[in-house]
């Protein structure tokens, strides 16, 4: 499916030109002749990005901007604003409403497609990390904060470049003046915020640079901004191709470098909220909270593909249920702390008794999952024997209720048999555990080779 653009200019000529040449690149085209109408027209068609006229009579494109960045549902959709003016004060105010480029009329095609296709990309980054964020959590994000200062490498031909560059950064950014490419790739690496960078100087191959900062991944999402020759459109293109993050005209405009800088950082702060969020909540997914064993969804799954390898290639793998004995006591006489506290500790020994390839898992309240693969019965039942020894060797040390407690566990181990499902599996290393606790608890029982 191809992009859809939005087009807005209160003049039809110059909508009907864009609309041309985006259709031309089969870019699928939506119109609106108004501030009003762009904001109507953007949440009901959810364009991929926004081409905004700045003098429309009425409500003018950075009215329109402001309000399109300060509604949840059209925040995240890319605006280039489009200005007949080549006024400096324009663009950092655009820039300041939150409008992501700024072309001026009349507008260059090689430019253009440029700048569309690299916040298209942008884009379906963040749609892609914000779909899966949703999927997980089935809500709306709120907006990176601004905070702190931010180191910004400045790397340009020569030292006296540098520095007269980094003496252009706003005041919360921290500049380094860098004239060495190599200096330049490592000191992202060790973690810089951003990287400002001159390429117009030909001594100094920054784009070499900004692909290898673009390849590695310690620097993959670093936000670039470029510094290219205003009348050098070919260089501004390749840049934006090889994926830099904005791209600002010589000579550079302090107030319009502001405005780009906190643009980039803002949105490199909101992809990593994203990110963390995403890894934590995939984690979540099957990981027991209390005890960092995987939790029962996940040990089911891990059953399933054990059963599918045995079915398919005869890989055998053997099933360990344990439990603990006598655990509501635990928690009736001290508490669910110290209950947790039990949990945890139980977990800690079992780990040191079991095979790095072992997959152990809290199956229940006080119920364990491990899966061997590999093993068959007797080996299952030697580990799930170093683990019981192991549990019932000394007593725990309940720190929230100031006591020593023995703990004492039970287990029941089956193998997998020819045509087992999961379940007969489990209720086979069930029906095990169950003899180990009616013959008298902390004991270690191995199920029958036949169907239970
Ligand atoms: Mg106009």
């Amino acid at each position: 499916m191809s992009a859809r653009i939005l087009v807005v200019d209160d003049i039809e000529t110059n909508r009907r030109l864009l609309e041309a040449r985006l259709s031309a690149e089969y870019f699928d085209v939506v119109q609106a002749s108004s501030g009003p109408e762009c904001l109507e027209k953007a949440a009901e068609t959810v364009p991929d990005l926004i081409l905004l006229d700045v003098m429309m009579p009425g409500m003018d494109g950075f009215e329109t901007c402001k309000r399109l960045k300060a509604d949840p549902a059209t925040r995240h959709i890319p605006v280039v604003m489009v200005t007949a003016l080549d006024q400096r004060e324009d663009r950092v105010k655009g820039l300041e409403a939150g409008a992501d480029e700024f072309l001026t009329k009349p507008v260059n095609d090689v430019a253009l497609f440029a700048r569309v296709r690299s916040l298209l990309r942008l884009k379906e980054v963040l749609d892609e990390l914000r779909l899966r964020q949703e999927s997980a959590f089935g809500s709306e994000d709120g907006e990176a904060d601004l905070d702190g200062s931010a180191t910004v490498i400045v790397a340009a031909g020569d030292e006296q470049a540098a520095e007269r560059l980094a003496a252009k950064l706003p005041r919360e950014f921290a500049g380094r003046p860098m004239a060495d490419p190599a200096g330049v790739v490592k000191a992202a690496r060790a973690g810089a915020e951003l990287v400002l960078i001159d390429i117009s100087n030909a001594k100094f191959d920054a784009l070499r640079v900004c692909a290898r900062l673009r390849a590695d991944t310690a620097t993959r999402n670093t936000p670039i901004i470029c510094v290219v020759e205003g009348d050098t459109p070919q260089e501004m293109v390749r840049a934006l191709d090889l994926g830099v993050s904005d791209v600002v005209n010589r000579p550079v405009d302090p107030g319009e470098l502001a405005a780009r800088l906190r643009t980039q950082l803002k949105r490199k702060r909101y992809a990593e909220q994203l990110r963390d969020r995403l890894e934590e909540s995939l984690e979540m997914a099957v990981i027991d909270p209390l005890t960092g064993l995987y939790n029962r969804r996940y040990m089911a799954s891990r059953l399933r593909q054990a059963v599918d390898a045995w079915e398919a290639s005869a890989e055998r793998v053997s099933v360990i249920l344990f439990d603990i004995d006598h655990f509501k006591r635990i928690n009736d006489s001290w508490g669910h702390q110290a209950g947790d506290e039990v949990l945890r500790a139980v977990t800690a020994r079992m780990g040191k008794q079991l095979r790095a390839l072992d997959i152990a898992g809290r199956y229940g309240g006080e119920e364990f999952m491990v899966l061997l693969s590999g093993a068959a019965g007797r080996e299952a039942s030697e580990a799930a024997e170093r683990v019981r020894a192991a549990i019932a060797r000394e007593p725990f040390v309940m720190v929230s209720a100031g006591v020593t407690v023995e703990v004492t566990i039970s287990a029941g181990v089956a193998e997998i048999l020819h045509g087992d499902t999961p379940e007969r599996l489990i209720a086979r290393a069930d029906a095990a555990l169950y003899q180990a606790k009616a013959a008298g608890r902390n004991q270690v029982v191995v199920a029958q080779k036949k169907a239970a």
